[in-house]
């Protein structure tokens, strides 16, 4: 059991200078807060905070972490204060404690969207103080290590969110021990079968394994001895869940014990390293693809090592790291290793050595809204599968696994993003959905008048591409409404001389828009030109009574108004519907409606040639709600025979059957026939069909036909 004392030992160790004696009253506030207070373990309830904080000083952490470690649940879980605490502490350690409280309180619920909102609450948590996030994790830690007292439901809740977001968080800020132990707690109780079987394996195999790693060890010491260069070497066992994701990529065999072992050369200086990997690839011989140089090339995590294959002894594989004692450090710390000790120093994630990533998660955290885009681009920030590609001018960007030029275009400026046009890969053209790899030379081609398309979302992955190219979106969507509500609502005022500078200058087109719970005018205009309201709706009281419109105008607005429209839209109303000209569909056509960016719906008849072309993305399930009369208009084209009087039995036949006729063409050819061309008002297809019928018992009339299109 963790004490008082072991702890304040500890942090002396790395903090001569730490104030023990508010490290000893913040353990008593713990001791009192939690009195009475037992674990499931049913072990004193202090035992936790002591354990927490304890790891903090592992990591080699300030005291106000480590007292925030001694404090952590003391808010939640008894009745004292985030003022009492600052009252005793200061604002610095209240806040800490706060942080990791909001947290803990978070991840109660339990549905899958509270638990994006807890990313993101961690996410915003860290961007204000790192510390938070540490405290969080040894706390983490010390309940993952007692995870055998509750219920396996419980179990398997906190294991999986250990593995799916803690492990990869501890990973990401490079403490590699922590991520290393968070992840195999959590694997054994994710898959206990699979724990089982390796840790078995690797028992059995303890000794055969030592003897081998000790012939390993003395033969490359052997070799380095040679070259007097000053070396450490050590050999060891995979950690568990490391076997098994290898394992499951058939990228080892868990029967060969070599392939559970892996060495690690420690070394001064830079240079040496790459010198004992000279030695080492002159000694063995290196398996080709295998060597990475994460010296040159530091994972996102800062993380730097030469890793290589070669061949050992008995013909085995052998993996070695190559790395100094900095490096070492470095790896197993993370950004505990970078830690400040300046007074009153916090650490500041805008400051220039935080980790890359970090900063650009906080950066993208400020401008992502919806959860399920925060999550998406999370999630993907989080999984270090990172290439490195070259600039033009030969500087190295970082980008995520799937990464395209588009991705790489905006990742060097928004700009560049927005006016790529396309993109030469180590000087060869490729599209820009071109998948770079590591290594790659990436030129992007520009277009002054060039912008950004929608299709893009659909292949870049890195969330400041995603944002980017949303936020463009948007932007030009809603100015492009604008400028069409402006023009219709000018054209409208027009007719009635009224003036639409005048308008806006007076204030009345600001009135309006507040009548219509609008902002402002320009948003009003952007309703308009969205198909919200039709600019005679939103003018109505602007315009005088006689200039109001005709029956026939009524109508076709009123069908124009979407609610009162005929036709009838899943889960949609408001839009403004317009029947298409092409095919002028009427009640009893099958149809299909299509969304017109910023201008509504389309409705089309289904075999209507030009839906064809239409993107299917933004094609509507429409239908006629019969329960409502309206008129449409159709074109019917008639020939017969040019004899006198066929016009007025047209006519005829069409007031009998109630359609009003909108318009009639009529052309005579040589052979004594004619052609009528009628645009006639009808409710619906068996109207239609009548009067086709009627039309055609006519005598002297050859056929008749509904038209579509232009014709
Ligand atoms: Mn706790």
């Amino acid at each position: 059991m963790v004490r008082i004392n072991d702890i304040v030992e500890e942090v002396l160790k790395y903090n001569p200078q730490a104030d023990v004696e508010l490290l000893q009253k913040a353990y008593i506030f713990s001791a009192q807060a939690h009195k009475g207070q037992v674990r499931l373990s049913g072990e004193p309830y202090l035992i936790h905070p002591l354990e927490v904080a304890y790891t903090l000083t592992k990591m080699n952490l300030d005291v106000p972490s480590i007292i925030s470690g001694l404090l952590h649940d003391t808010v939640e879980d008894s009745y004292v204060s985030k003022e009492e605490i600052e009252d005793y502490f200061g604002k610095e350690i209240a806040d800490l404690v706060d942080g990791v409280t909001k947290i803990s309180k978070i991840e109660l619920k339990p549905s899958e969207d509270s638990k994006v909102e807890n990313f993101r609450k961690m996410i915003l948590a860290m961007s204000k103080d790192i510390r938070v996030i540490l405290i969080k994790l040894a706390d983490r830690y010390h309940n993952m290590l007692t995870l055998n007292f509750l219920t396996s439901d419980k179990q398997i809740e906190i294991a999986r969110e250990t593995l799916e977001i803690y492990a990869p968080l501890a990973h990401r800020l490079g403490i590699e021990w922590l991520k290393g132990e968070l992840e195999d707690i959590a694997f054994k109780y994710l898959n206990p079968y699979e724990y089982r079987k390796i840790t078995e394996k690797l028992a059995k195999t303890k000794k055969e394994r030592e003897s081998y790693i000790n012939e390993v060890k003395d033969l490359i010491k052997e070799k380095f001895e040679q070259f007097h260069l000053k070396m450490e070497v050590s050999g060891r066992a995979k950690r568990i869940f490391s076997i098994y994701k290898k394992m499951v990529q058939e990228e080892l065999n868990i029967d060969d014990i070599y392939d559970l072992i892996a060495f690690r050369v420690i070394v001064d200086s830079v240079k040496s390293c790459y010198l004992a990997l000279g030695i080492i690839h002159a000694s063995f011989k290196p398996i080709p693809g295998k060597f990475t140089d994460y010296i040159a090339l530091p994972k996102a995590n800062m993380y730097k090592s030469l890793h290589t294959k070669v061949i050992g002894p008995h013909g085995e594989k052998i993996e070695i790291q190559i790395r100094t004692h900095e490096m070492h450090r470095l790896a197993e710390e993370g950004i505990a290793a970078h830690w400040k000790y300046k007074e009153g120093k916090v650490f500041d994630p805008k400051e220039d050595r935080v980790f890359g990533w970090l900063r650009r998660i906080i950066e993208s955290q400020q401008e992502l809204k919806d959860n399920k885009e925060f999550m998406e681009v999370f999630k993907i920030d989080l999984f270090p599968d990172d290439i490195y590609v070259f600039t033009p001018r030969g500087d190295i960007k970082e980008l995520p696994k799937g990464a395209t030029p588009v991705d790489f275009a905006y990742a060097i400026h928004s700009d560049l993003g927005h006016k790529c046009i396309g993109a030469k890969v180590n000087g060869k053209l490729v599209p820009l959905k071109h998948i770079l790899k590591s290594g790659d030379a990436v030129e992007i081609q520009t277009s002054p008048t060039h912008k950004p398309s929608k299709d893009w979302l659909s292949f870049v992955v890195t969330s400041k591409a995603k944002t980017k190219i949303r936020q463009w979106i948007k932007s030009e969507q809603r100015e492009r409404s604008i400028e069409l509500g402006k023009a219709l609502i000018e054209k409208e005022l027009s007719k009635h001389d009224l003036s639409f500078s005048k308008m806006l200058k007076t204030g009345d087109l600001l009135t309006i828009a507040k009548e219509f719970s609008f902002e402002t005018a320009d948003d009003l205009f952007a309703g308009v030109g969205y198909g919200l309201y039709t600019p005679l709706h939103v003018l109505g009281k602007y315009i005088p009574e006689a200039e109001k419109p005709t029956k026939l105008q009524k109508i076709i607005s009123t069908i124009r108004k979407g609610k009162d429209t005929s036709i009838h839209i899943e889960g949609v109303d408001g839009v403004v519907v317009r029947f298409a000209k092409c095919c002028n569909p009427i009640p009893g056509d099958k149809i299909l409606g299509f969304i017109t960016r910023g201008r509504g719906l389309t409705v089309h008849t289904i075999d209507c040639p030009n839906i064809l072309a239409y993107d299917d993305q933004r094609k509507v399930p429409v239908s006629w709600d019969l329960n409502k009369q309206y008129a449409y208009p159709v074109r019917i084209k008639v020939l017969g025979d040019d004899k006198k009087g066929l016009l007025s039995e047209i006519s005829t036949v069409m007031s009998t059957h109630k359609a009003n006729i909108l318009s009639a063409q009529a052309m005579t050819y040589p052979d004594k026939s004619a052609a009528g061309i009628y645009e006639i008002e009808i409710g619906h297809m068996s109207q239609l069909q009548k009067i086709i019928k009627s039309l055609q018992k006519i005598k002297g009339i050859r056929s008749v036909e509904r038209v579509k299109g232009n014709a």
